[in-house]
């Protein structure tokens, strides 16, 4: 076995290094997908005229207290809206919202966003209740409405037919308009009918929205300027295997973060306490740092760590030597050597790729680590030394907890399509897309 040990404990005075040399034909063609991403139409390549045009959006956005939470989602499409209604073409939305499992449920009706969507759009927004079997009634509304409306469709996910990717489903849905544009990358991995099969079936083109993304993570792991350096944390190793292993192959350094490094370092033979740590995947990550020497991908791990006996905010706790954990406490952040190594990691670096939080950044001063990183990401990033791309629920929420959520050049927002495409699959949706 072989890789990049954390070397001596907790107050030896140097810091190497890791970034020391580029991959050579790295990054060229692994994933020939995420190489083609730039590559397939959009709105410049359709002529939208006055046509329907059916648009595949993400409104599956968050409801507290029967109200819309996060616009996010809706502020998004909106540039898409508006470039199919200007000239007279009909935006015909198509979305999911919740989990409703194919049958039709009151409490997941797309009618929730009506109000929020008009305002943000501002346009008039015509809702068309259907159980998507029956599209009579839906077709003569569009067909009624002005040139330029916007039209909500009731929750795909109201037919069972939806998740199954079912083709009859999507041919139903496919009479409803003459383009197709997909404009949710956050449901992109998933291939569903209006996903999916629809693309299939019409002239078609990424929306804005999808298109910005993809662009931005071609960026990031496609076409990255390099030294291109990784940082993954969060909770667990198991929920990011197929993630280390494709990163190994087309990054420089991969730091290794969280409670997930634990798994690590208890696998290199070193004591964790009580920390996190998932004892029956040590096999799993030492494989993992073995492919890492064989793919010339240097692994950088904690150092040295914060340590608490209480899992909780300002519970007590210790700077440590990572050689020398106390056996009764639980590590849960990383500690200012490893701060400083990764800060020399990202100095070297040209593009950064970042999931997971490096500590329990909810419980403060456990969010240390991850806070420093993150600002020290962002003030590369200003300075146009470093391209920084985050993405997942987590990472986002700690992003902002370190106020630096608008300073990195792309945020996704996309969690399980952001994770995907970090882990090197298909995306079928974006695969579905013509390539022009
Ligand atoms: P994930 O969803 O896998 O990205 O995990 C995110 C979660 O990992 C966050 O809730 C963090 O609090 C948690 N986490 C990160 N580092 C640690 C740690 N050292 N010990 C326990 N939990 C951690």
């Amino acid at each position: 076995m072989g890789f990049f040990m954390p070397d001596a404990g907790y107050g030896q005075n140097h810091c190497q290094n890791p970034v020391t040399r580029e991959k050579l034909n790295k990054n060229q063609s692994q994933n020939p997908e995420q190489d083609q991403m730039s590559k397939f139409n959009t709105l410049d390549d359709l002529s939208i005229g006055n046509k329907n045009v059916l648009v595949r959006v993400d409104l599956n956005v968050p409801i507290a207290n029967g109200k819309v939470a996060d616009t996010t989602r809706i502020e998004r499409i909106v540039a898409t809206i508006w470039e199919i209604t200007k000239y007279g073409g009909k935006a015909i939305l198509l979305s999911h919202f919740g989990r409703p499992n194919g049958k039709i449920s009151p409490e997941f009706s797309l009618e929730i966003v009506l109000g929020d969507l008009a305002r943000i759009a501002n346009r008039q927004v015509v809702f068309v209740d259907t159980d998507w079997n029956e599209l009579t009634l839906a077709k003569e509304t569009i067909n009624s409405a002005p040139e330029g409306s916007v039209i909500l469709m009731q929750n795909t996910r109201f037919h069972p037919g939806e998740q199954t990717n079912d083709k009859q489903l999507a041919a139903r849905m496919a009479q409803l308009g003459d383009i197709y544009i997909n404009d949710a990358f956050s449901a992109a991995h998933r291939a569903h009918a209006s996903t999916e099969a629809l693309a299939h079936l019409l002239p078609n083109a990424a929306g804005r929205a999808m298109q910005k993304e993809l662009a931005a993570l071609t960026k990031g792991l496609g076409k990255p300027k390099k030294p291109l350096i990784a940082l993954v944390g969060g909770a667990k190793v198991s929920t990011k295997i197929d993630l280390l292993e494709n990163l190994l192959a087309k990054v420089d350094a991969l730091v290794i973060g969280g409670g997930m490094a634990n798994t690590f370092l208890f696998a290199a033979g070193l004591g964790v306490g009580t920390s996190l740590c998932e004892k029956d995947l040590a096999e799993t990550a030492i494989r993992i740092m073995d492919k890492a020497v064989d793919e010339q991908c240097s692994i950088i791990l904690p150092v040295d760590a914060m340590v608490a006996f209480k899992f909780e905010a300002n519970a007590p706790h210790r700077l440590y030597g990572i050689d020398a954990i106390d056996p009764k406490g639980m590590i849960l952040d990383i500690g200012p050597m490893s701060i400083q190594r990764i800060k020399a990691a990202i100095d070297d670096a040209g593009t950064l790729l970042w999931n997971g939080p490096l500590g329990a950044f909810e419980l403060s001063p456990f969010d240390q680590g991850t806070v420093e990183i993150a600002q020290y990401a962002a003030e590369r990033t200003k300075h146009g030394n470093l391209i920084s791309i985050a993405g997942g629920g987590d990472t986002v929420a700690a992003l902002a907890h370190a106020g630096v959520k608008d300073q990195f050049t792309y945020v996704s927002t996309a969690g399980g399509a952001f994770l995907e495409w970090m882990e090197g699959k298909t995306l079928p949706g974006v695969a579905a897309l013509s390539q022009s």
